[in-house]
């Protein structure tokens, strides 16, 4: 099978599927009068589907829905010296190495205004139909830096590209802005080829919202206020058909950003027009908890799904909030792959539960978009729920996806390969800007913001990471220190300047071997919580108090659910890579693709493992170094080390295990 990028997934979606969908469509919306976007007769006949749940007209009625669990600001909680904070930084320097003018240069030249800056390549290349998205992600990670780190610096940056794009926009008469021009969306409304014109407005429109939120950029606010204002006026042109129509091509999570702004200003029509972006044929299954997924190219919905989350969370409706905790789970638990990662070949060609059959059909698996917004997408269902399991979950996908898919310099990963023979790739500093480059500037920007829940009662410590949390509020303090995951523990130090009753709940991960352990100020404590539950501590905290929470790690193996005999091996919550060595990798493969290309490069025997019956410890014994293991006694034994750290070279991350 050809291999599709993002731009070949969506072009050749056009060329063959939707086309003939729409055709028949058409011919549905005559014979149905009162659903003009019922399914087609090749998705399942309507008796399938009664009754639809998105059927009628949507109606948007503000209210707003009060979580269980709130996060802190981004503000309040500062990383310490570790794995996360050389990752936030290795970001920050890439972030810096960008220059505005050069940021700016499409945007100038589209709205007549003259740049003599040297256009960037990749994405941003002036000919690529998705240029100035990047830029979107840039305001969101200045925005994000600020909140996370205090970087006034990267703060000014932000606000003086917004008062830049602001002079773009009064040039293109004060409320469209882009890098491209509106011609884009005349194809799109007209059904011709286009790649994703509001996919890339949507981008901008998110990073002026970030401006406004975390730096107080009331510029921003305006600029935003004048492009939801066009989307509105291009939108309510088109007929509820022919809007559908266009929900065809990927259109990002433009709904979210419109349901925030509704949040922003108290206008609900912004929300109205976000409720025009709800593609029914996606959404409508989900509700019924139906996975129709296979097919769908997976980026391309997955920030819809978190549009249905933020429009639950101010509307209360049940209906969006179904369609967001059902695709979570069958996405999690059927979809995705050991890293926590979920598609290949930007799709999900498979139907559920067939992980190992999908794993046949491409290696480009794991796109780094899709980590992202999943993680996005848990954050809200935690919020909701306060329930513990969600972060297994995101720990997961944080520590075996996207811990390793920056490099030093700052460089981020497009595919995450799972294929037998794999390695990482990484993007360019000037050539690459891909979509996953724009969300890898902003997942590096915010790693401070899972970290620490609260509640009336207290706080949630969801996730061990070497972090300082100032609760202003209560003026309590609390400092985490760990060198987790190479350390299977934390401790939290209290820092309150007067006594303070409360709570201090702290996940006990569904991985923990055995039970874990608790010290209060060094004693062994009696307080205790199963695996996959919070360990609750209620009393008069004064300064000085320490924690010490141990998590005892094991090995384990998961496997396929289509085929168990393909397992990978963890230890604790870390994926464990097998070392296959460097043979064929140069740097043309291992800096600039979007990818592992493996035939590009010789193929690697992958050993088989003879260890069904035997326990993990028979066969898998510690290495010399800390995390380090090898395989005992195989025909050919492979060394083994956790995931994230594994870079230059080729790896396996599932093994045959026979007997
Ligand atoms: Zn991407």
């Amino acid at each position: 099978m050809a291999k599709l990028t993002r731009r070949g997934f969506a072009v050749g979606a056009i060329a063959t599927g939707l086309a003939a969908q729409e055709k028949k469509r058409e011919i549905t919306s005559a014979s149905v009068p009162d659903d003009p976007i019922a399914p087609s007769v090749s998705e399942g006949t309507i008796a399938d589907r009664v009754p639809f749940p998105f059927g009628k007209p949507i109606e948007f009625q503000r209210q707003d829905v009060a979580p269980k669990v709130r996060p802190f600001a981004m503000t309040q909680v500062r990383l310490l010296p570790g794995v996360f904070q050389k990752a936030q930084e290795a970001n920050r320097g890439f972030v810096f190495a960008q220059t505005p003018d050069r940021l700016l240069h499409v945007f100038r030249l589209n709205a007549g205004i003259g740049s003599t800056a040297e256009a960037l390549g990749g994405w941003e290349k002036p000919d690529c139909e998705l240029r100035g998205h990047f830029v979107g992600h840039y305001l969101s990670a200045c925005a994000l830096s600020y909140a996370s780190t205090g970087d006034k610096e990267l703060k000014a940056r932000g606000e003086y590209l917004v008062a830049e794009l602001a002079k773009c926009q009064q040039r293109l008469q004060g409320g469209y802005l882009s890098a491209f021009p509106t011609e884009y969306f005349d194809r799109l409304g007209a059904r011709k080829e286009v790649w994703a014109p509001f996919y890339t407005v949507h981008k901008i429109m998110a990073g002026l919202l970030d401006m406004y939120q975390y730096c107080g950029d009331t510029q921003a606010l305006t600029v935003l206020q004048g492009m939801a204002d066009w989307a509105d006026k291009w939108s309510g042109a088109l007929s509820e058909a022919r809007m559908q129509m266009a929900l065809d091509t990927e259109f990002g999570g433009i709904a979210e950003t419109l349901y925030s702004l509704t949040v922003v200003t108290g206008d609900e029509r912004y929300a109205k027009v976000g409720d025009r972006f709800t593609k029914k044929r996606f959404v409508n299954p989900l509700a019924v908890r139906r996975d129709e997924l296979r097919g769908l190219h997976v980026n391309t919905h997955i920030p819809q799904v978190i549009a249905a989350a933020r429009r639950y969370e101010i509307s209360d409706d049940q209906c969006f909030r179904d369609v967001a905790e059902y695709f979570w789970q069958t996405v999690t638990e059927t979809r995705t792959y050991v890293t926590g990662g979920t598609s290949n070949n930007e799709g999900w060609l498979v139907g559920p539960n067939q992980l190992a059959a999908e794993l046949k059909l491409g290696h480009a698996t794991n796109e780094c978009c899709c980590s992202y917004n999943m993680l996005k997408l848990t954050r809200k269902l935690y919020e909701w729920s306060g329930d513990v399991r969600l972060f297994d979950y995101y720990e997961r996908a944080l520590l075996n996806h996207r811990l390793g898919t920056i490099n030093g310099d700052g460089q981020t990963q497009y595919y995450l390969g799972v294929a037998p023979g794999s390695w990482r790739a990484f993007g360019t500093k000037y050539d690459s800007f891909w979509c996953c480059t724009g969300t890898g500037t902003e997942e590096y920007a915010k790693l401070n913001d899972s970290i620490y829940f609260h509640d009336e009662r207290g706080i949630f410590v969801n996730l061990f990471i070497a972090s300082e949390l100032n609760w202003n509020e209560r003026k309590f303090k609390l400092r985490q220190e760990t060198r987790f995951p190479d350390e299977a523990g934390t401790t939290l130090a209290v820092d309150a300047e007067e006594p303070v009753s409360m709570t201090l709940r702290v996940r006990i991960p569904g991985w923990v071997a055995g039970s874990a352990s608790v010290k209060i100020n060094g004693k062994p404590s009696e307080v205790s919580a199963a695996p996959g539950s919070y360990l609750a501590i209620t009393r008069t905290w004064v300064k000085g108090d320490r924690v010490e929470i141990g998590l005892p790690m094991a090995l384990h193996t998961e496997g396929m659910a289509d085929d168990h005999s393909l397992r990978a091996v963890l230890y604790g919550p870390l994926v464990l890579a097998g070392k296959l060595g460097k043979e064929g990798l140069t740097q043309d493969l291992e800096i600039g693709p979007e990818g592992p290309q493996l035939d590009k490069a010789p193929k690697v025997q992958v050993p088989e493992f003879a260890a069904e019956k035997k326990e993990l410890d028979e066969w898998i014994k510690p290495g010399d170094k800390e995390l380090t293991f090898e395989t005992s006694g195989q025909k050919k034994d492979v060394a083994l080390e956790p995931f994230y750290k594994v870079s230059g070279e080729r790896y396996s991350l599932y093994w045959r295990v026979t007997s």
